[in-house]
């Protein structure tokens, strides 16, 4: 397996959830072992790498700040960049937030498909997990085990009568991710709305990027899956693990986690490097040892 970055630069732009900025978004390909890095043309180009190194405050969304800036709401773009298989990427954000767009993760995948993949000369390097990893608060908990692919169990538990128990469980290849996780949007509670607001949150959201559940329903439905909540937690999740910096070799299960435990999960698993080694062999490899030769270019 070789390392990949995209073909072409592609762009889009909106406001952020959460602070309401206006930004514009550039996805450029970078050359092998850059991974994916973050820059703000805003600030002279500062860099700052996707990684749970340069994890900041994180609660209703997962923010990433280096030597005093931020980058907010990483997690949507994230997850379709990780899915995807790309393995490094320049991402230009002229502002404080990555737009939110529809709240999913689709238009990012679209704008992805775009740009189009295209393979380098650079062997993969895997993340695989040998030995597990957990966080556990009170009846939230998160773990990271060793599997020869890359799969997430995420459950969900919320006391509404469209929410409830939801789990999803899934092997993360570019397909499922398109198919089960990648339409699936952000939601609130009505209820929560005015808080939020009052923290100096949502500020930029809209019946447009979120869905809302009222009480007994749901203000802006249909919604595009009956367990759309679950499949969101799951994207988030995949988003945060992104984190990692490298593909992961590793199943991944979630019981009412969020933000604030998966990036723990990601700091514990990076800050311990006895349950962890870099690979570049994955699981096809080992089984079809004779590779075929890579028309590749770097
Ligand atoms: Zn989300």
């Amino acid at each position: 397996m070789f390392q990949t970055t995209i073909q072409r630069e592609v762009g889009t732009e909106g406001v952020g959830l959460h602070t309401g900025v206006f930004g514009h978004v550039r996805l450029l390909p970078a050359p092998a072992d850059t991974g994916i890095v973050f820059r703000r043309p805003d600030l002279d180009n500062f860099a700052i790498e996707a990684s749970g190194h340069n994890v900041a405050r994180v609660s209703y969304a997962t923010s990433l700040m280096k030597q005093g800036v931020l980058l907010s709401t990483t997690e949507h773009l994230l997850a379709a960049i990780y899915s995807s298989g790309i393995d490094n990427i320049l991402i230009d954000i002229d502002s404080i937030e990555v737009p939110i767009l529809d709240g999913s993760a689709e238009p990012f995948l679209e704008l992805l498909d775009q740009a189009g993949i295209r393979r380098l000369r650079r062997r993969r390097r895997y993340l695989k997990v040998i030995k597990p990893v957990e966080v556990i608060e009170q009846d939230r908990r998160i773990g990271i085990y060793p599997a020869s692919d890359f799969s997430v169990q995420c459950f969900v538990d919320f006391p509404h009568p469209l929410v409830g128990q939801q789990q999803i469980e899934m092997i993360v290849l570019p397909e499922t991710f398109r198919h089960l996780l990648a339409r699936a949007r952000t939601f609130c509670f009505e209820r929560d709305i005015e808080p939020l607001r009052s923290m100096g949150l949502i500020r930029g959201g809209s019946l447009n990027n979120a869905i809302v559940l009222t009480d007994g329903g749901v203000m802006n439905g249909p919604l595009r899956f009956p367990d759309e909540f679950g499949r969101h937690k799951a994207l988030d999740l995949i988003g945060d693990l992104a984190l990692l910096g490298l593909p992961l070799l590793g199943r991944v299960e979630a019981h009412k986690a969020g933000h604030a435990l998966h990036t723990q999960l990601v700091s514990r698993l990076l800050a311990d490097s006895s349950s962890w080694v870099i690979t570049t062999e994955d699981r096809h490899l080992e089984e079809t040892p004779v590779a075929a030769e890579a028309p590749a270019a770097d």
